[in-house]
């Protein structure tokens, strides 16, 4: 899932067919996005030049061998790789789906059903049982859906392939050294097309650096050992900040004119600064009196829900990007105690912009000198730092929402 050194590319790594359309614009490099030239290199050749690599670095010539026992590229793989949505999920569309009655129902069960262990490895990591299996139900539907995709395979397809060759690389000389370490036969050793592997949707670098055995048998199973899961996330969790004795945000009410440029994550106040700002509870009541700072997000712009989020929405979106992601995770784990409910509801025009329209919209901003770089179709922070721009320049609400009444405010705007 995650690489230990970079955010960004800890986040593009965790790719799942299931969510691509809402995980996509947050973990691919608009750069990238489009350049499909593959690599000249033919394989054989090219996975010569890997295996000496491979053994250079301590890989033995046994382990070489079966991981690489009839490895070719993976069509499948680069298809996905190049998969380009045509239209981006709204907050609700993703919501929906994340966070489903039948999730909610089933984590619920799984709670009661490995609360002894969960609570184990709170104590270790303080990280809440609630968050940690609705991460579970996030990533793979509590173990369901973990790709089944030959993870050596899918990952030589790609360091093979040019468009992320180094990153893709080094994440497959992960794999070779799990598999050295004997924590799991090459058979068995699936994931998604992109590496993510288990039921954590790890990737290598990411096991390497932080899985852990927590049934003490000697290996780290994060494919089939429950207890390895589980300790192996909240470990995870537990090293990126993540503060056992909060819980992740909750949907406020902003109060009538309130500045929407303070609505960004890079805004961080004490609780008792937005209370002084006028947010309240949902229900009108005063804000927590907790000696925390929160930031206040509009997901779904200013006509949707408000959040104000605390440390462990920052921490979510360490192990994911995507603030949509994030807001899921937390939410799942509220409605796992029945808590948290929405107060705000899917508007009945809610719907995705496609690809067109979200081009059409950075074209524009480009056009009325709002830079926001090459229109990709994917709008991403700087599509929404410019759409915030030209929203402030106009006197309209800067949300910096890609709504498709923006999209016809700026095809129509003469400049
Ligand atoms: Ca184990």
């Amino acid at each position: 899932m995650k690489h230990p050194q970079c955010p960004v590319q800890r986040r593009s790594t965790r790719f799942r067919a299931l969510l691509l359309a809402a995980v996509l614009p947050a973990f691919l490099p608009a750069a990238l996005i489009g350049h499909a030239a593959r690599a000249a290199e033919p394989f054989d050749v090219w996975l010569t030049a890997l295996k000496a690599e491979a053994a250079a670095k301590g890989i033995s010539s046994k382990t070489l061998e079966m991981a690489f026992r009839d490895v070719a590229p993976i069509e499948k793989v680069l298809e996905y790789d190049r998969k380009q949505p045509e239209f981006s999920q709204t907050f609700w569309t993703y919501l929906n789906r994340a966070v489903s009655d039948s999730r909610i129902e089933r984590g619920k069960k799984l709670l009661r059903q490995h609360s002894a262990l969960l609570a184990e490895v709170e104590q270790k990591y303080g990280v809440q049982p609630r968050f940690l299996v609705a991460f579970w139900g996030m990533e793979t539907n509590f173990g369901d859906y973990t790709g089944g995709f030959p993870v050596v395979g899918a990952l030589a397809t790609l360091a093979h392939d040019e468009r992320r060759a180094d990153f893709f690389r080094a994440e497959l000389f992960h794999a070779l050294r799990i598999l050295e370490d004997g924590h799991i036969a090459p058979e068995k050793m699936s994931g998604s097309w992109a590496g993510a592997m288990g039921q954590t949707q790890f990737m290598p670098s990411t096991f390497t650096g932080y899985a852990t055995d927590g049934d003490g048998d000697g290996k780290i199973d994060i494919w089939g050992s429950l207890p390895d899961v589980f300790h192996s996330a909240a470990r995870y969790l537990s090293s990126v900040g993540w503060k056992g004795d909060e819980t992740w945000g909750r949907e406020v009410r902003l109060p009538e004119g309130f500045d929407l440029d303070l609505t960004q994550l890079s805004v961080k106040k004490h609780i008792s600064e937005w209370q002084a700002l006028g947010v309240r509870r949902t229900n009108g009541v005063d804000l927590p009196q907790a000696d925390i700072e929160g930031s206040v997000i509009l997901p779904a712009g200013a006509k949707g829900p408000a959040f104000l989020v605390y440390q462990n929405f920052r921490s979510t979106m360490v192990w994911n990007r995507s603030i949509l992601y994030a807001a899921a995770v937390g939410y799942l784990a509220d409605r796992f105690i029945d808590r948290g409910r929405l107060v705000a509801t899917q508007p009945p025009d809610d719907k995705p912009l496609s690809r067109a329209d979200v081009i059409s919209l950075q074209g524009n901003l480009n056009r009325l000198g709002f830079d926001v770089g090459k229109p990709d179709g994917i709008a991403g922070s700087m599509t929404r730092q410019g759409l915030r721009a030209y929203q402030r320049a106009r006197g309209l609400p800067p949300d910096g929402y890609p709504s498709s009444e923006m999209v016809d405010i700026l095809a129509a705007d003469p400049g």
